[in-house]
């Protein structure tokens, strides 16, 4: 029997409810349970795909191509496992799903009504992506007492009374304030929280306190009282510094155990936290650190949501950090100032990143800092968009082809170095917004001698078998042996795509001329060749990826280009 764990937040939304989510799966995948994360989003968007994120945080992207939570990413991150689209679950799915088969007449003539139908709908989606996992957290999306979260507590209630309660646990995590001019925690919103879950025939079964402080004994006392939970069962977990500190300090409450024993389960295995350990104390105690420039558009948004809006960039950052000892110091610096003020500005940083984007603002800045970083031999990682206004650069500064440009801003340009290809524009012409993008994990194969494959092969990221793991992957061809003892060439590798532009193949020879090299290339069945990476020889960190490999970077296994590009910040 597959168990089920349902996070549910209570008092206020933004405490964390994902970062805790996502601990609480790692810790069971410790004690040997295969465990994954479900994200539901009570929001009528199909997926998060339109959503600004600058309000909402970053689109996550998956294998498959989901654009999806961001909270999806912190399970990746943690779990080191790949999650599906079908692991995000919102309101819209559900009603959609449940429409389109009323449209078909698959109800026979019944009425379509919201008890059955849409917690029925609910549990079969929860079902779908638990299925092969022996323990599945679910994390509702916002906090209860929202009327959009009924549907969905009450679906998760239908399944405790199916599958029995010791299959299926619930946790709340609330939040303890501590009002400035009262200088005390309260607990009064978490009691008020656990009556509005008891509204719902919820009780819960772990209670995580959030708070600026931990939880001291008389709280625990009231909450026990109020709850009518035992005190074991009311865990402290007080705000830290680094997130991946979270599961390691429910522990120290003995978490994991605790929740076993709620499931009716048994250990499999002692949990072994020594690596995670080890790179946890890398990041407290650093041997040195980079000043890196994130260059983007970043006009009026503020310091935290340009943090959430890039939240992977800055992961795929820590993670390689931890792994070489190196704080990544992360600054924003907006490409209209560069426009304005001229690249002085750039003097001092030991890096640049080029994150992806979309639209025309702040571009010009994007490029003079590509200009700037190629001749002052300043490490560079230009991501997507990135790579992109790299290979613009090269063209009109290194290939005197003036006025150079990706089709995405100046449609008008002599030389189209970046272009929408005709599977693109078919798309674009056909279908509304949403569906047009190369979206979800590419195989590319990448070139040998070349500075990204030895980064890909250090990781022990470069596949072979392509038979194996071709299913979920739009692999593509791979090039054939060209005599007949021969080895193919069929090292591969496989990151995750977000974008509608690609580098025009028929400029890839003029810049490769010039000294720019393509290290790898999506080979599409229609017999075109996509750049995948460029880089710069004679230089000591210039990449670019057409792809997003902050997607594919997790705690314990840090991206390749971002080990490469902290490592060459270290001057
Ligand atoms: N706007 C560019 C495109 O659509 C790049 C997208 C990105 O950086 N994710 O191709």
């Amino acid at each position: 029997m597959e168990k089920y764990i349902v996070v549910i937040g209570g008092v206020l939304s933004g405490v964390g409810k994902g970062i805790a989510t996502a601990s609480i799966g790692k810790i069971l995948n410790e004690y040997g349970y295969k465990t994954t994360g479900i994200k539901i989003d009570p929001y009528i968007n199909y997926d998060a795909g339109t959503l600004r994120p600058t309000e909402h945080g970053e689109v996550w992207v998956t294998n498959d191509g989901g654009e999806i939570d961001q909270d999806l990413g912190s399970y990746e991150r943690f779990l080191g496992i790949d999650i599906p689209k079908q692991n995000n679950i919102t309101t819209g799915q559900v009603y959609k799903a449940i429409i389109d088969r009323e449209r078909k007449g698959e109800y026979l003539g019944e009425t379509v009504q919201f008890i059955p139908h849409v917690p029925n709908e609910i549990k079969n989606r929860i079902r779908a992506a638990s299925k092969d996992y022996d323990i599945t957290v679910i994390e509702i999306g916002g906090t209860v007492g929202d009327y959009e979260n009924i549907p969905f507590l009450f679906a998760v209630k239908g399944m405790e009374r199916e599958f029995g309660k010791e299959n299926l646990m619930y946790v709340l995590i609330t939040y303890m304030p501590i009002p400035s001019h009262i200088g005390e925690m309260k607990t009064k919103p978490t009691q008020q929280a656990i009556k509005l879950l008891q509204e719902n025939g919820i009780i819960p079964d772990i209670i995580l306190c959030r708070g600026k402080e931990p939880l001291d004994d008389v709280r625990r006392k009231k909450i026990e009282t109020y709850a009518n939970i035992k005190r074991e069962f009311v865990i402290s977990a007080p705000d830290i510094k680094i997130v991946y500190e979270v599961p390691v300090n429910f522990e120290r409450e003995n978490l994991g155990k605790k929740i076993l024993t709620k499931l009716n389960l048994k250990p499999q295995k002692e949990p072994n936290w020594e690596k995670w350990n080890s790179r946890l104390n890398n990041i407290r105690n650093p041997s040195t650190s980079s000043r890196i420039g994130m260059v983007g558009k970043y006009l009026d948004i503020g310091e935290f949501s340009l943090r959430d809006a890039y939240v992977s960039i800055n992961e795929a950052l820590v993670h390689a950090g931890t792994a070489l000892g190196i704080k990544p110091k992360i600054e924003w610096i907006d490409s209209k100032e560069i426009e304005q003020q001229g690249t002085k500005m750039l003097e001092n940083y030991d890096g640049i990143i080029i994150p992806g984007g979309f639209g025309t603002t702040g571009i010009e800045g994007k490029i003079k800092a590509i200009q700037y970083v190629r001749e002052n031999k300043i490490s560079f990682l230009g991501l997507c968009l990135g790579m992109q206004l790299a290979a613009v650069e090269y063209a009109r500064n290194v290939c005197k082809l003036k006025g150079a440009h990706s089709e995405e801003i100046d449609s008008n340009t002599q030389y189209p170095i970046i272009t929408l290809l005709p599977s693109q524009q078919k798309a674009m012409r056909e279908s509304l917004y949403g569906g047009t993008m190369r979206l979800g994990a590419y195989a590319a194969c990448i070139k040998r001698g070349t500075l990204v494959y030895k980064l890909y092969k250090k990781e022990g990221r470069i596949k072979e078998d392509m038979k194996k793991s071709l299913e979920p992957y739009r692999l593509g061809k791979f090039p054939q042996p060209q005599t007949a003892n021969r080895k193919p060439q069929t090292e591969y590798i496989i990151e995750r795509h977000r974008h509608r532009y690609e580098l025009s193949p028929e400029f890839e020879k003029t810049l490769e001329d010039a000294g720019l090299i393509f290290s790898g290339h999506h080979h599409r069945l229609d017999g075109v060749k996509l750049a995948e990476f460029l880089e710069l020889p004679e230089h000591p960190f210039f990449v670019g990826t057409q792809a997003h490999p902050e997607f594919r970077s997790r705690f314990l296994s840090p991206a390749p280009l971002f080990l490469g590009f902290l490592l060459a910040t270290k001057r």
